[in-house]
């Protein structure tokens, strides 16, 4: 509800949808209760990394930022990404660097960890160890495992569409793998002839699919109003696909 409020509040004051949409995200990286930011899922070593972007629909200008490990609010480090740098993707240690030449905070890596995360972990891990025992597998609470990615998507009194997301992906992630949540047209996109979409959902599928493009796509080309398109990627494309 606080998230919703302070985007909402720029947007009703003539502010843009980029400073709603960042505004809202922060809120939501801020808080424990989300999988972005301070209590993200944690990966299999048991550090939090942590991916964003964001979407201008106006130019299509991007952003993004994947694998970082001590940048407080990813989102606004995508921010910086698409507005002070020539490039639309950084990555780890680079990204990082970026970070410092650019004034956005950085934060222990131990700040982003919970209680909650850490035990989601412990159970997914040992659930790895004996498969068969029913009994683990119940207690995994899908909450803990793959929910609570955050996304916003803002139209300003401009006409311009934004969209953002943020996460820490999926729990015992490793080998650095990359979701949906950064890349452009999978996780996130924004046109304003079209939509702006925010994603969240098994990333790999996501990534497969490039669903938020997709979603755009049949709105642009097959002429698909904005519940349809939705609709038939989420319910249809990507459970054929065996995703979720
Ligand atoms: N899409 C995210 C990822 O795969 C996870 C999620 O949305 O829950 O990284």
């Amino acid at each position: 509800e606080q998230a919703v409020k302070a985007g909402h509040e720029i947007l009703e004051n003539g502010g843009n949808a980029i400073d709603a949409v960042t505004k809202s995200i922060n809120i939501l990286e801020d808080s424990p209760l989300f999988n972005a930011g301070k209590g993200a899922v944690l990966t299999h070593d048991g550090t939090a990394e942590l991916d964003a972007s964001i979407m201008v629909g106006s130019n299509r200008d991007a952003g993004a930022v994947a694998g970082v490990t001590n940048v407080k609010n990813p989102i606004l480090l995508a921010k910086a990404v698409m507005e002070n740098s020539p490039h639309v993707m950084l990555s780890g240690k680079g990204a990082e660097e970026f970070a410092l030449e650019n004034d956005v905070e950085l934060v222990n890596p131990s700040y982003f960890l919970t209680k909650r995360r850490k035990k989601a972990l412990e159970k997914v891990l040992q659930d790895e160890v004996t498969p068969n025992n029913s009994s683990a597998s119940v207690d995994i609470d899908l909450s803990d495992y793959k929910f609570g990615t955050v996304g916003c998507v803002a139209l300003d009194k401009h006409g311009n569409i934004v969209a953002g997301t943020s996460t820490g992906g999926m729990t015992n992630k490793r080998w650095g793998r990359i979701g949906d949540s950064p890349i452009i047209g999978a996780g996130t996109y924004a046109d304003n002839e079209t939509c702006g979409v925010s994603a969240t959902g098994w990333g790999e599928f996501f990534i497969r699919g490039v669903v938020a493009h997709d979603i755009a796509a049949r709105m642009k080309y097959s002429k698909e109003n904005l519940a349809d398109a939705a609709k038939q990627v989420i319910q249809t494309e990507i459970p054929e696909m065996g995703g979720d």
